[in-house]
């Protein structure tokens, strides 16, 4: 999965991408981060990439024709046109499902804006896609690019060194993770739950499915809506969630 970020700071998204996890998949060659500057493609002396808004207003806005350079300058190297996500507060919320989609690609392109934010005209020629990771606002589409580059390449075969781990995670159907333990048995007088000892496979799924369950319904009724359960499960919750 090879990404291309366009952005006015490359170094930033560089160094988030080089350590840990995503860092040794790029190592390995399972990922490619190509971070284009903007600025590059500036053809004035002063290297602005930058001008007041139209009709006027607070801030600055980043100009059309040095976006498109960029943009060009990415696609004349790959064969076809590729998906090209712009990160914005005003785009659709970004989530696990858009992941996996986004994950089939073979070559991703994300333009982050800065400042007000970017010329609508070079949206409208270049993008494909537009994502928002959240309702609030950050000063610039770096942090959302890294959010989602993350997300998709853990995604990726080979990233993650037990590939099923990313299969059963919170939003797989609809439903948030369980609880997690590891050693020792005891911490500061608190056990783990006797069942995870028992080494019986059956009862740990059937635990760790209710436990699922209730967190979700807990903290996420609007997921479990969309969750499939049995009717058994359904009446077992209605049971048990006041007790917990
Ligand atoms: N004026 C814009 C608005 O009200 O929608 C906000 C611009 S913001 C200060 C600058 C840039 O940060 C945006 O162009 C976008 O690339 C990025 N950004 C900020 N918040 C974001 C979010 N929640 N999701 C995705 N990108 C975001």
């Amino acid at each position: 999965m090879n990404f291309h970020v366009m952005t006015l700071f490359p170094e930033m998204i560089i160094n988030g991408m080089n350590t840990s996890i995503t860092g040794r998949a790029m190592e390995k060659g399972l990922i490619t981060v190509n971070a284009v500057n903007i600025r590059d493609f500036t053809k004035n002396k002063h290297l602005k990439v930058d001008d007041y808004p139209y009709g006027g207003g607070a801030g600055l806005v980043m100009q059309a024709e040095p976006v498109y350079l960029a943009y060009e300058s990415i696609e004349k190297k790959l064969s076809k046109k590729p998906r090209v996500i712009f990160v914005t507060p005003c785009g659709k919320t970004f989530n696990q499902t858009m992941a996996e989609e986004f994950s089939k690609e073979e070559e991703l392109v994300i333009l982050c804006g800065h400042y007000e934010g970017i010329d609508e005209r070079v949206l409208e020629m270049i993008v494909t896609d537009q994502v928002s990771i959240g309702d609030y606002v950050l000063t610039g589409g770096e942090l959302p690019a890294m959010v989602m580059m993350d997300c998709i390449a853990r995604l990726v075969p080979g990233v993650l060194h037990n590939d099923v781990s990313a299969e059963f995670e919170s939003f797989h159907e609809n439903l948030l993770e369980y609880p997690q333990y590891t050693r020792p048995e005891e911490f500061m007088g608190k056990s783990v739950p006797e069942i995870l000892l028992s080494g019986h496979h059956a009862n740990v799924e059937k635990w760790r499915r209710e436990q699922s369950l209730i967190r979700t319904a807990k903290y996420r009724p609007d997921l479990l809506e969309k969750a499939e359960l049995t009717d058994k499960e359904k009446e077992w919750l209605v049971q048990n969630l006041k007790k917990s």
